[in-house]
């Protein structure tokens, strides 16, 4: 599935001339994960426990990559009322500000809502990142008791689904990378408050430089090994797809 889906995407973005057709690209393949979570074992897909209202996995950061962030200002500017897109890039703001410069633990325990959260239910569930797309648990009162204690004490996931959802995502995301695009990892609250406040953020995609500042940088935690390149998920070896 990472074979296929990357070298799909990688070839789509290597031939498309018009640069308003590059997110469309990417867009598309999320058709992907609808295929992979369908090819999963019968048994594993009965263990899905999440259900609509169920939110405690929007309350901890999600890391994306530019293109996923950009594809849901996409749809916000499509779909949100000037009120509604007013008081977003307000909730955005005052995330970005909380986020900014703080490591990942940091993050993880501020619990904080997805700004795109509303009564329990995304709000962008069509353009939703891949990460979102690719989480689900077999115990969603496991969930919340995780949530609460700030702990993984209960193993959620679905190794039958999370193996395929995970092998579209980094196909996806590698193939976005090496065909030259923004391959950095990013805090999505504080990226889409960018993406919503500087028209800017796509032309810089697209010109395959980084599309969103430091400040949105996903950090990492005192400790880790960081190689500098800021990339998370995507290897750095030329020519995997190519
Ligand atoms: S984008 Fe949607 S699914 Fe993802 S964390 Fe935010 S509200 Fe939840």
């Amino acid at each position: 599935m990472f074979e296929k889906t990357g070298a799909a995407v990688f070839r789509r973005l290597r031939k498309t001339r018009n640069p308003g057709e590059l997110l469309s690209v990417v867009k598309s393949a999320h058709k992907e994960f609808e295929r992979a979570y369908d090819s999963a074992p019968a048994e594993a897909r009965a263990a899905v426990a999440c259900a609509a209202g169920c939110d405690a996995c929007c309350h901890v950061p999600v890391g994306v990559q530019a293109h996923e962030v950009l594809i849901v200002a996409q749809h916000v500017q499509m779909h949100f009322s000037p009120l509604e897109l007013e008081a977003l890039i307000e909730r955005a703001a005052g995330h970005h500000q909380a986020f900014a410069g703080r490591s990942s633990l940091e993050r993880m325990n501020m619990r904080k809502p997805c700004v795109l959260l509303r009564e329990g239910s995304c709000s962008v569930y069509e353009a939703r990142p891949e990460a979102c797309r690719s989480h689900h648990s077999h115990n969603a009162e496991a969930c919340r008791a995780n949530l609460a204690s700030g702990r993984e004490d209960v193993d959620v996931y679905i190794p039958g689904v999370r193996g395929r959802m995970f092998a579209v995502m980094l196909g996806i995301d590698q193939a976005v990378a090496e065909a030259g695009y923004d391959g950095r990892a990013y805090d999505f609250g504080s990226a889409l408050h960018e993406a919503l406040t500087d028209g800017f953020c796509a032309a810089r995609w697209v010109r395959r430089e980084a599309a969103f500042s430091d400040s949105c940088r996903e950090a990492g935690n005192e400790g880790d090994d960081d190689d500098g390149d800021g990339e998370s998920g995507v290897m750095r070896a030329e020519g995997y797809f190519q």
